[in-house]
């Protein structure tokens, strides 16, 4: 079918890696791209004759855009699949327009400096507008649509599991169980114990930015912000069973609230232990998790990068993690004039997904939706021309490619509600 470049070689990569490897009547041919090419050469050693695609890696710095042409230009792939960090979204992006090739992601655009002078006037702008603080938003690359659209390509965001697949469920409850969504609550619970004190289970320097921050939620029509951490429910979990869940900002309440017509409330709710929240709150205390450089010795260091070269490198998790993650989007509405309620969720082993693939459940739950979207595009299953969420494409190919690559969903009619 095609070739694909996929950017980044972390801890989701390696998964999206192995997926589309999986998958070569789609992936013939995969260009592995990143910061530090040995990484892109152990995985394709390890995976070399094993699958008949063909992979070939190369170093790219994806914060260059003149690098990232010469290597598209070079390899010439379908699509660019940006598996790196959402401070590269907007080069990749500008890359892609530059050289014709569709685009995709899996985390919205925030900025590596957020003491920028420019991006800081545009983002305080915005947080007196909108009424959210989070660094992220999804303006930057909305701002893209006409371009992508001009040039007749299509720009996917946020194809990873949440974002991603939660907006996937929504769009299938919008489309075959609901005839008016009134609320949807997202909960994404890790019942995982990797037997550290503390790690994260995915890019430290984004995580911890992202349940540090303020939590926001929509209400009727606004953003309602709450202290980080200040609404906390306990919720059983299929398969996983009782934890407290803390209401967080997320990214994919800002499309769906644009995109599901007459929702009265979207809220986002993620499961923390204990001792990650005090290891969080006290690394908060004393100024670790800072993105503002500072003087040390002579050098600048930025206090967040800095904690996250101390910390597990959430690639290296795997073999250490048990137990399940649980991740869906409770919904209720009226369907033939009636209430209604669904809970749409999966339940994925990470034990399990090492097997496999060699990697914890949540860059497992991450990589196999980025190379499902990826599918759908080079695919043409969704082909429309402009920058788009999940939940603006037909639900039912990739709900059905979830089925079948690693990660089946179920639905819960009669759910327990989050009050
Ligand atoms: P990692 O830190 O493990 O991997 C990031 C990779 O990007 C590394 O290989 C890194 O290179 C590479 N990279 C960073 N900067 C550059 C650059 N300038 N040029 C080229 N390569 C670069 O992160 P994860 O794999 O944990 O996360 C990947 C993405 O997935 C993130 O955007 C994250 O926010 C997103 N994500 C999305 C989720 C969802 O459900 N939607 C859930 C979890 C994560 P090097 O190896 O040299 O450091």
């Amino acid at each position: 079918m095609g070739k694909a470049l996929i950017i980044g070689c972390g801890g989701v990569a390696g998964v999206v890696i192995h997926k589309c490897c999986q998958n070569s009547d789609v992936f013939e041919e995969i260009m592995i791209a990143s910061r530090t090419k040995s990484k892109c050469d152990a995985i394709k050693e390890k995976l070399d004759g094993t699958t008949p695609t063909k992979i070939r890696t190369a170093k790219v710095d994806a914060d260059n855009l003149d690098e990232l042409c010469a290597l598209i230009d070079e390899y010439k792939p379908d699509i660019v699949m940006n598996i790196a960090l959402p401070y590269q979204d907007l080069t990749i992006m500008d890359a892609c327009l530059k050289c014709g090739v569709n685009y995709m992601d899996t985390a919205n655009y925030e900025p590596e400096d957020t003491d920028d002078p420019e991006w800081r006037a545009i983002y305080e702008k915005r947080c007196k507008e909108e009424g959210f603080t989070a660094y992220f938003d999804y303006s930057w690359q909305w701002a893209y649509k006409e371009k992508f659209e001009k040039a007749g390509l299509t720009a996917l965001l946020g194809s990873g599991f949440d974002p991603g697949v939660t907006q996937a469920y929504c769009a299938y409850a919008q489309k075959h169980l609901f005839d008016q969504i009134d609320t949807i609550d997202i909960l994404d619970c890790n019942g995982g114990d990797h037997g550290y004190p503390f790690a994260t289970n995915f890019n430290p320097e984004i995580n911890l930015r992202e349940v540090s921050a303020p939590g926001s939620y929509w209400e009727n029509g606004h953003w309602v912000e709450i202290p980080a951490m200040s609404i906390k429910r306990e919720y059983d979990f299929d398969q996983v069973g009782h934890k407290d869940m803390y209401l967080l900002h997320h990214e994919e309440i800002e499309s769906l609230a644009k995109n599901i017509p007459g929702v009265q409330r979207i809220r986002f709710f993620m499961t923390f232990g204990q001792s990650y929240l005090t290891h969080m709150k006290c690394l908060e205390n004393v100024g670790m998790l800072s993105t503002t450089p500072i003087e040390f010795e002579g050098h600048q260091i930025v206090p967040i990068q800095f904690l996250k070269a101390l910390l597990p490198d959430p690639a290296t998790l795997g073999p250490r993690t048990k137990g399940k993650t649980n991740i869906g989007c409770i919904f209720t509405g009226k369907k033939d004039g009636k209430d209604k309620t669904a809970y749409i969720y999966n339940v994925c082993d990470h034990e399990a997904c090492y097997r496999e693939v060699g990697s914890q459940a949540i860059s497992y739950t991450t990589g196999v939706p980025a190379m499902i979207g990826a599918m759908m595009l080079m695919t043409g299953k969704w082909n429309k021309p402009g920058v788009f969420t999940v939940e603006e494409f037909d639900p039912d190919p990739y709900m059905e490619a979830l089925n079948k690559w690693g990660l089946p969903w179920q639905i819960n009619d009669n759910p327990v509600l989050v009050d």
